[in-house]
């Protein structure tokens, strides 16, 4: 098996490694490494969990050992897609430098130029940037791209699904022909591919092992179930979501909760923590001071349940994670590998929970198809006996906390002043059939009169 002293890294390096307690590279590093060294083109198909970002960032420090940094002209650059996954590059690069002088600047929305500026005045080794942002500081003049010898693309698939491809070209273009370019992407879609065989020369790819099959620490599951009334379903899949929370006991530690849409990222937060959980949300149009504060409260323990949307939690490396719990049936079957991945890390037991209504049919067989297995289904805990009635035109009690006031009134019945027809001459109705949505204990009796 090879070990890291066999890589040819830079003794500084090595120690820094042995600093981390890791013993032996993982398959991405054993591969990426040596012809990175080399100085050869890298196309690496990897995803987070498998240490792909030292694959990249253990031979670029080593490389950069020889050489000095020029005012405004970085020696290397790294482009990342989220804020999150540059800091957490950069966090890289600060654990396996640290007996070196290298130095970095990080360049990220959210972040004041000021301080960024100063930094890559006096030069630095490394730059570490969101795409936009690159280009951002480029056009006020601040930077010179000329002097790259080292190029990173990090998470190159996700930057086409956020739109970046043009940016990325565009650097590309502003970077010396010469360049060395090591690009990383969990898969090959055919955008990517043309990327690829334009900017990349002769690389060397290295593909290792899906996340989804890679991963057999992690326990997954299946609850599905129907909602009693379209108007309700939103509330009985937030109250289903707290049972199956409760179901799992002391076993869920902390757990990260992902849901398709920013709104109800907000919504299920609000909701939980109103039944007191320790939630927090999480997702892109939070600014940057707020995001680094909830995702740091999560890593200490401070906050037990983190709700994310799959932009803001890509890739985000915390380990110890139990649980990873999918209130929606991601739209992209991709995301389905990323969302359970972010439990189960370095090998440890981890759980992660879908779930599914009959409307997600046609996502969940995605995933299945593209996990190549059926996700074992979990019996759905019993859902609670509702309090209260609610009053006619009132949202259920649970659901006007929840939902933000800017939030149509998606749940309510259409507000044409008449009751629903079919709901008429129900009163007598036993109560254990659910409140009548409309109607409630205020019907005005000139309503219930039969005209036939
Ligand atoms: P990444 O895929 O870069 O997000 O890395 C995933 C996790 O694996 C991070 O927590 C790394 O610190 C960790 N890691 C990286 N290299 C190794 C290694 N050789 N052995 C054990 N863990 C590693």
């Amino acid at each position: 098996m090879t070990k890291f002293s066999d890589l040819s890294l830079d003794p500084k390096v090595l120690k820094a490694i042995e600093d981390t307690g890791y013993e032996t590279p993982t398959p991405i590093q054993a591969g990426a490494i040596p012809p990175a060294l080399e100085g050869k083109d890298v196309l690496g198909i990897a995803q987070t969990g498998t240490g792909k970002t030292a694959s990249f960032v253990l031979p670029m420090i080593t490389m950069l050992g020889r050489g000095r940094a020029r005012a405004r002209m970085p020696r290397s650059l790294v482009l990342a897609p989220t804020r999150e996954l540059a800091a957490q590059v950069a966090e890289n690069f600060e654990t396996y430098a640290k007996h070196t002088r290298l130095t970095k600047a990080l360049l990220i929305g959210g972040v004041s130029f000021g301080e960024q500026d100063k930094l890559i005045d006096k030069g630095v080794d490394v730059l570490i940037a969101t795409p936009g942002r690159l280009l951002d500081h480029f056009e006020r003049g601040k930077l010179l791209l000329t002097g790259v010898q080292v190029m990173v693309v990090d998470e190159a698939d996700r930057m086409l699904d956020m739109g970046f491809i043009p940016d990325i070209e565009r650097i590309f273009q502003l970077t010396p022909f010469t360049r060395q370019t090591l690009f990383f992407s969990a898969t090959m879609p055919p955008e990517i591919e043309r990327i690829t065989n334009t900017f990349l020369h002769a690389p060397v790819k290295i593909e290792v092992a899906r996340q989804a099959t890679a991963s057999e620490t992690i326990t997954q599951g299946l609850v599905q179930f129907k909602p009693s009334r379209r108007d309700r379903a939103a509330q009985e899949k937030r109250t289903m979501l707290r049972e199956i929370i409760k179901s799992e006991g002391e076993a869920c530690r902390n757990a990260i909760i992902f849901c398709n849409r920013k709104v109800d990222v907000d919504i299920v937060a609000k909701s939980l923590k109103k039944h007191g959980l320790n939630a927090e949300p999480i997702h892109g149009d939070l600014d940057q001071a707020h995001r680094t504060r909830t995702l740091d409260g999560f890593r200490d323990g401070s906050i037990t349940f983190l709700v994310a949307s799959d932009v803001a939690a890509r890739g985000l490396d915390i380990p110890n994670v139990s649980h990873v719990f999918n209130y929606d049936v991601p739209n992209h079957s991709e995301d389905y590998i990323h969302r359970i991945g972010r439990t189960g890390r370095a090998g440890r037991e981890g759980t992660a929970i879908t779930l599914a209504t009959p409307a997600d049919e046609k996502q969940l067989a995605g995933v299945e198809n593209l996990v190549k297995q059926e996700i074992p289904r979990l019996e759905a805990p019993e859902l609670p006996k509702r309090e209260r009635r609610p009053r006619r035109g009132e949202a259920p009690a649970e659901e006007q906390a929840a939902a933000p006031r800017e939030e149509p009134a998606r749940h309510e019945e259409p507000s044409s002043g008449k009751p629903p027809r079919r709901n008429r001459g129900r009163r007598n109705e036993p109560r254990d059939n659910g409140p009548v949505v409309g109607m409630g204990d205020h019907v005005p009796d000139f309503i219930l009169r039969s005209f036939s």
